[in-house]
């Protein structure tokens, strides 16, 4: 066994250091499966002085290391770039405690995120992030990727409800970011929020604190079908625009209505719809009343064929089971699927979706579209086959075409599945040189050695540069961007 192995087992029980081929198959890539890389070995830390233990150790040695939760990230973002070793946190799955009076709970990072809100539901609590992956996905990774769902809509993003976290800094050091131990909003810098989204390049979470939200006395979830997908976004354009603030507005294709219909998600979705739009209100009973009128007369307005609203929790359920279900209906398709990640306004909704549309027969790809439509956050999704190279560079293609489509219309790369390793090439599309210098130098003040996550998220010139040259890298990226800025 190697030395640094040998080490990393006398740290840790020697069945929570993985190394050989076969044992670290598991960790080879998220669920952006076009790229792949496997880590130098895997270790499994229970807590926060475990964590800081080996990133001691790795320090000392200069070796890279990638944090990772459940592996659901959609852009290659815990998959090991340069012989990185994987720092898995879905171990640390403690709830610490909850804060029913404060309304805050502080838990480890590998806490699902449907856990906690299962843990809090008999205080009449939740936690309000729901990302589709919510019954597999760690509170860890939503706060690397700054993670969104369906109900972000109103309540916003993982941002929005991260007070704090205690972080192991990559040197091996630790600090307590936000206020790491109760409910009070950032006094200082809200070094908090700049961790949050910072997939992973920053260090690793090991205690974080959440703000948690009290259960809507009511909620009312409708599901209306249309005959074509701009009468779903026009509805959606118009609901946003009378002022109603719907807890989740969402939107499948036909293509993705069948293969949930055909799969174990099935929902009772008409199969005969072009689309199907989910639209969710919560909040005081009477003023639910008022609104699903509003939302009803809306949807005929806009030609909706039929409107189903749900009567009790299980019906609710059912009707989200489609959307929930969906990327997992594709599974039916073909064996890998390429979920894309773009953000539009919402008025340019039904262009993207006409423009998303011939770009997949371009490049004769299989795409499927469901989406937070309230957000104009879309998931165009490319079933393909990725054991054909022929067919996987046509699914590159396409998507890199789609995501520039998405910023010529004013939007985005990436609405919350981050930028990873699968966008890293795209990000000057949106970031001027001067922006990314900016975030070069955020970065190197927390991994000034450049170990922690390396080939994420940001473009760098002679990325395999050794990890000794980083701070003269970022130097060198600094110069080279702003003299062609300048140029
Ligand atoms: C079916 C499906 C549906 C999805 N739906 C949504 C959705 O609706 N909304 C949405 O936003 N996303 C969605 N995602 C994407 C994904 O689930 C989220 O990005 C999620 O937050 C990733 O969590 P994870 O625990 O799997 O993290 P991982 O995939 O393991 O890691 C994600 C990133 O976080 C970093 N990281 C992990 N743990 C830590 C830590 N403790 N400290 C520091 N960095 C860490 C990793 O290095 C990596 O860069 C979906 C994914 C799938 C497969």
């Amino acid at each position: 066994m190697p030395a640094l192995e040998r080490e990393l087992t006398a740290l840790l029980d020697p069945r929570r250091v993985l190394h050989t081929p076969d044992a670290l198959l598991a960790w080879e890539c998220d669920g952006f499966t076009v790229h792949r890389g496997r880590p130098r070995a895997v270790v499994l830390p229970d807590s926060t002085v475990e964590v800081q233990s080996v990133l001691r150790l790795l320090h000392r040695e200069q070796v890279p290391f990638v944090p990772r939760g459940a592996g659901t990230c959609l852009s290659g973002g815990p998959t090991a770039e340069r012989d990185a070793v994987v720092v898995d946190c879905s171990r640390m799955r403690e709830v610490l405690e909850i804060s029913t009076a404060d309304l805050y709970a502080v838990v480890q990072p590998g806490v699902v995120n449907l856990d906690l809100s299962a843990a809090t539901h008999g205080h009449g609590l939740h936690y309000a992030p729901d990302p589709s992956s919510q019954s597999v996905c760690t509170i860890g990774g939503n706060l690397a990727e700054n993670s969104g769902g369906p109900h972000c809509f109103k309540y916003g993003m993982t941002t929005d409800h991260v007070l704090g976290a205690v972080v192991v800094l990559p040197d091996g050091s630790i600090a307590r970011l936000g206020d790491a131990a109760g409910p009070r909003p950032p006094h200082s810098l809200d070094l908090a929020g700049v961790f949050c989204g910072s997939e992973g390049t920053f260090g690793i979470a090991t205690e974080i604190t959440v703000r948690l939200c009290r259960n809507p006395e009511a909620i009312r979830t409708i599901l209306a079908s249309f005959g074509s997908m701009a009468a779903a976004c026009r509805t959606v354009s118009r609901i946003v625009a009378t002022g109603l603030v719907p807890a989740a507005l969402e939107i499948l294709d036909a293509a993705t209505i069948k293969a949930v219909e055909a799969s174990v998600y099935r929902a009772g979705y008409p199969e005969d719809a072009a689309a199907v739009l989910l639209v969710e209100l919560d909040g005081p009973a009477d003023v639910l009343a008022e609104e699903a009128v509003e939302v009803a007369a809306i949807a005929r307005e806009n030609g909706a064929l039929r409107l189903e609203e749900a009567t009790d929790p299980a019906e609710r359920k059912r009707l989200w089971k489609g959307r929930k279900g969906a990327f997992g209906a594709m599974g039916r398709l073909n064996t890998d699927l390429y979920v894309l990640d773009g953000v539009v306004p919402r008025t340019r909704l039904e262009d993207a979706l006409d423009g998303i549309g011939q770009i997949a027969a371009r490049h004769g790809v299989v795409l499927t579209n469901v989406f937070h439509a309230g957000d104009g956050n879309l998931h165009p999704n490319i079933s393909f086959d990725g054991r054909d190279p022929e067919q996987t560079a046509r699914v590159t293609a396409a998507g890199r075409e789609i995501l520039e489509l998405c910023v010529a219309l004013g939007g985005s790369i990436t609405g919350e599945h981050g930028v990873g390793r699968e966008k890293i090439d795209y990000v000057p599309m949106m970031f001027r040189p001067d922006d990314l210098a900016v975030m070069a130098r955020v970065r190197a003040v927390f991994d000034p050695d450049g170990r922690c996550n390396p080939g994420k998220v940001l473009p760098q010139r002679g990325a395999c540069a050794e990890p000794a040259k980083w701070p003269q890298m970022v130097a060198r990226v600094l110069d080279i961007e702003a003299g062609e800025d300048r140029a």
